[in-house]
């Protein structure tokens, strides 16, 4: 089947965009695509920043786009993941960029504390379901994998057979990486960073898919309203999140990307230990951090562990949590309930 850019666009990131109510400067938005997802910027700038209202939006989704195309992709032959799986079994060591080298050091110790519930090497399991090229489509056709495939593949996962010293990336034979469940975090890192060398810019409120970065404040003590969806009704929310400041915001949900066979849902979080969807009662997790890369990253992992371990982990991190399960219960990190608002 051919693979196409799936887009998404959910009404929790038109609803976020909304914030409080206060009479602002004139913001400018824009709505666009890349990373295979929809890109939402709205940005708050000094009078007179016409140049500048221009320029933002375009730097922002071209930062984006040399991120997928340059490092993170394993559609794109030529980016650096791309170049690391095509090496599989070959013994080669694939040099690595700095940005690619904090990426996979966070991610494994990501991996390490969530005793494998978080894995980049499940690339062929994620493959094998297929589950982004089928989810909004009409899946009838969809064959579930069987359990041999499933176990053939599962045989060459597992992040600590990953060779990974500080330069140098050696992925052993029919291991593949897949950096989709921390893509967007890292590029909410990117974007931040370019946005604190903008000195007309008071703040921003940008997603990146269901990743998303508030940044500074559109006027003096302002805060950001950032919409969690509800994901029992993905067309209501159920809260907000009330923001001072600059905050990355990640959801990981069954919501998202998924196929129904027979009345069960199979949805794109693999658990690593099985192979199969996740499939513990959790609907959807968000976290709250500083760094995009952690959210993201969190995000997946608390999905995988569950309520108790998740939370453990998010809080080990300085995260905060909130799971959602199948009954609409909430369960929060003590950091999360001062800001959430229903
Ligand atoms: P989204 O990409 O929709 O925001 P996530 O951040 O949770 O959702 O990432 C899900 C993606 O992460 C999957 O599409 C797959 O590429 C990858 N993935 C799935 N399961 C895991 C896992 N247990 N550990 C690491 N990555 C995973
Ligand atoms: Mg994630």
């Amino acid at each position: 089947m051919k693979r196409k850019a799936k887009i998404t666009i959910y009404c929790a990131m038109i609803c976020m965009l909304c914030g409080c109510s206060n009479s602002l400067n004139n913001p400018v938005q824009n709505i666009d695509t890349a990373m295979g997802t929809v890109i939402s910027q709205t940005l708050y700038l000094e009078e007179n920043a016409e140049q500048e209202s221009e320029e933002m939006p375009r730097e922002v989704l071209r930062i984006i786009d040399q991120l997928e195309r340059e490092v993170l992709s394993r559609r794109i032959s030529e980016s650096e993941i791309g170049r690391a799986n095509a090496s599989a079994g070959s013994g080669t060591n694939v040099p690595v960029s700095d940005t690619l080298q904090s990426v996979l050091t966070t991610c494994q110790m990501i991996s390490a504390d969530s005793e494998g519930a978080f894995d980049i090497t499940l690339g062929e399991v994620v493959r094998l379901w297929d589950i982004d090229s089928w989810a909004g489509e009409d899946f009838s056709h969809y064959k579930i994998p069987t359990q041999e495939e499933i176990r053939n593949c599962l045989q060459n996962v597992g992040y600590h057979k990953l060779l990974f010293t500080n330069d140098c990336l050696q992925v052993p034979g029919g291991m593949q990486l897949d950096l989709g469940a921390v893509g967007k975090g890292i590029a909410l890192d990117e974007i931040r960073e370019y946005l604190e060398q903008q000195t007309q810019l008071s703040g921003a409120i940008i997603s990146v898919g269901g990743s998303i970065l508030t940044y500074g404040e559109k006027e003096s003590g302002s805060t950001w309203n950032v919409a969690i969806v509800n994901p029992l009704d993905t067309s209501e929310r159920l809260g907000y999140l009330s923001l001072k400041g600059t905050w990355c915001i990640s959801t990981s949900g069954n919501y998202e990307r998924y196929v129904e066979i027979d009345g069960t849902r199979y949805h794109h979080i693999i658990d690593p230990y099985t192979g199969y969807p996740v499939d513990n009662e959790i609907t959807s997790v968000t976290i709250l951090s500083e760094n995009g890369l952690l959210s993201d990253a969190l995000s997946t992992a608390c999905y995988v562990l569950g309520v108790d371990a998740g939370m453990t982990l998010a809080e080990s991190y300085g995260a905060e949590a909130l799971f959602v399960d199948e009954e609409g219960y909430l369960y929060m990190t003590d950091g999360m309930e001062e800001v959430f608002r229903r």
